[in-house]
């Protein structure tokens, strides 16, 4: 036997198309014919499981052998084999029509990361062969062995094979483009990427020339790991949980804990999530989401399959159901993936409430590592709230940890006030401790815009920072006076400088500087998006306390004007002091003044 011919009209320009393809992505032509083979393995157990193909003492194996000299890549199988019959029909037809659907439809697409990460096929080995042969052999008893190879001008040949043992071997001859493809780092580490979880052994080597007296290198098997994720949970140790995530995370440190996902039909997927250890706070918080097809790599991080903010946590999802060409529109509008993604959700809001109601404390000595993942889901996701709210803890500056509930117990009201800075606003949360008002931390980025989202939520809730007027402190908005006012303004040469008298609760400081919560936060978001100062000036309130006897200096007819200005613009430094940095010509401003001063004592 020995036929010639053309693959087909329409697919004289498929090859050249297959070439260019997606060229970041060449190396999965690996996968896919390493994944045929564990195919071919598969079907053969499976007619041996069902007694239509006879059982032999099976090593079931795949051997990936690299040829430097020959510049060839062969990938062989001991599974189910094909006929010439098989060839014409797989081969020929279905892989070629598969190929070319494929390419039509997304040949517009290719800077589509996605669909590189599904299979192309066979024909994908044409991204770096220009002759791909196949020696193959059926399982079926007396089947002769069929040779066929194409071109990657679409000439294919088939003619007698070689085979003697079942299986099938496929040969890529590469081409001199892809010279990268035959160094032997490169392709194990492909290997290692694709092709660790396999159910089938993979063996990797290299052919060489065996000098005399020495042993020739035996193959190295590729995927001795099994992957946790296909056991049951219940048969899992902690310990085989930790030493998988440190081998596929290269994490040296432990991770916190994990949620082993376990979805039978009808979405029938698993996988592990982990939540990584942070460290410290700026760490890339970028974590790893591995996807799996039937324990074969696909891709990291596909956002399209689980919500983004659950990418920060680190850990393998398989999903055999999940169709070979998808296309990032797909995936976007799947009802499936958006049911896998709505599971995983469930289950990761599950995990932390439980462990919050069953173990509090070992909750508690996790949330600062867990806190900005959660924080970051509540902003991206309603429903992640929704689960996770009674789970949100705030840090108060005594280093307790409050439910929001817990702490409108203590607060006795729907106000939360915080600190962004502790030791630059001591002065005010010392004023909320005298009167047993818990005050939380809040120092993060991604804090203040938590709370506007929290307050979107909650429409009762209001969260204020501690230097944001309140009776709470101020006993009422306290009253006007022009002769202080005037004073102050003098004192302090700001023309737009508000004073008011307040009967302040606290009776150790004789004035603090007051900023409403919305001017200041409006002023934060305008510099986080560098228009600094292009929104109205902050609305500032300087507040003397009438109880302070520095006060009633400053009201009593006996003292001289010069100390009044004096002591005033003293008072304002001391406010302002206790409520940021001073800048240079402030600060200069205030030595000076503190000298003369302590020179006229
Ligand atoms: P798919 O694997 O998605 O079906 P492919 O283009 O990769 O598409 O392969 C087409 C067909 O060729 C396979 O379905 C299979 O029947 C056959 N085939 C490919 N590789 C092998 C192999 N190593 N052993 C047996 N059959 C194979």
């Amino acid at each position: 036997m020995n036929e010639k011919g053309g693959i087909s009209v329409q697919t004289e320009h498929i090859f050249p198309i297959i070439k260019r393809w997606l060229y970041s992505d060449k190396e999965i032509f690996l996968r896919e014919l390493v994944s045929n083979a564990s195919d071919a393995v598969t079907k053969l157990r499976h007619l041996i499981a069902v007694g239509t193909a006879e059982h032999q003492d099976e090593n079931f194996r795949i051997d990936v052998v690299l040829d430097p000299e020959a510049k060839t890549i062969s990938v062989t199988d001991n599974g189910i084999g094909m006929t010439e019959d098989e060839i014409r029909q797989y081969i020929n037809q279905i892989a070629l029509s598969g190929a070319l659907d494929f390419i039509q439809k997304y040949e517009n697409a290719s800077t589509d990361g996605i669909i590189g990460h599904f299979g192309l096929g066979f024909y994908s080995a044409f991204m770096v062969a220009d002759k791909v042969e196949i020696q193959t052999k059926s399982y079926q008893n007396n089947s002769a062995p069929v040779h066929w190879q194409c071109t990657e001008e679409g000439e294919f040949e088939i003619s007698d094979g070689c085979r003697t043992e079942k299986g099938t071997q496929v040969i890529l001859h590469v081409n001199e483009d892809e010279a990268e493809f035959l160094k032997p780092d490169k392709l194990s580490a492909i290997l290692e990427k694709y092709c660790s979880f396999l159910a089938v052994p993979v063996f990797f080597s290299v052919r060489e020339e065996v000098k005399e007296g020495e042993e020739p290198k035996q193959p190295r098997q590729i995927n001795e790991n099994a992957p946790l994720w296909m056991k049951a949970p219940s048969e899992c140790t902690e310990e085989e949980y930790k030493e998988f995530y440190k081998k596929v995370f290269h994490d040296y440190k432990e991770p916190l804990f994990y949620i082993h996902l376990n979805a039978d039909y009808p979405l029938n997927f698993k996988g592990i999530l982990y939540f990584p250890k942070l460290g410290n706070e700026y760490e890339n918080l970028e974590g790893e989401v591995k996807l799996y097809y039937n324990r074969v790599f696909v891709a990291d991080n596909i956002k399209e399959v689980i919500p983004e903010y659950l990418l920060m946590l680190k850990g393998v999802l398989d999903c055999p159901e999940l169709p070979l060409n998808v296309s990032r529109s797909y995936l976007q509008n799947s009802g499936y993936v958006s049911k896998i993604s709505t599971h995983i959700v469930k289950k990761v809001c599950d995990k932390l409430t439980g462990l919050y109601r069953t173990e509090p404390e070992t909750y508690k000595g996790f949330w600062e590592d867990i806190k900005i993942f959660v924080e970051y889901g509540c902003m991206k996701d309603e429903k992640f709230f929704d689960r996770m709210k009674e789970a949100i803890l705030f840090k108060t500056v005594n280093d307790e940890y409050l439910t929001l509930e817990q702490y409108k117990q203590t607060a006795k009201g729907d106000k939360v006030f915080y600190t962004s800075n502790p030791t630059q606003q001591a002065i005010y949360v010392e004023m909320f401790r005298k009167q047993q008002i818990p005050v939380i931390v809040l120092d993060k980025m991604i804090d203040s815009q938590f709370i506007s989202v929290l307050e979107m939520h909650e429409k009762d809730l209001h969260f204020l920072r501690v230097d944001a007027p309140t009776e709470e402190i101020n006993n009422g908005e306290g009253t006007e006076n022009e002769e202080l006012q005037a004073l102050f303004v003098q004192a302090s040469g700001k023309d737009s400088l508000k004073v008011r008298l307040a009967q302040m609760k606290d009776d150790s400081v004789p004035a603090i500087l007051n900023i409403t919560e919305q001017s200041r936060r409006m002023a934060e978001m305008m510099e986080l998006y560098g228009m600094r100062g292009q929104t109205a000036p902050l609305e500032e309130v300087l507040v003397l306390n009438a109880a302070h006897p520095l006060i009633d200096k400053l009201q009593n007819p006996e003292t001289t004007s010069d100390t009044k200005i004096a002591v005033a613009g003293q008072i304002y430094m001391l406010a302002l002091l206790s409520q940021r940095q001073l800048n240079g010509e402030e600060l200069k401003q205030f030595l000076n003044s503190t000298c003369r001063l302590m020179e006229q004592l």
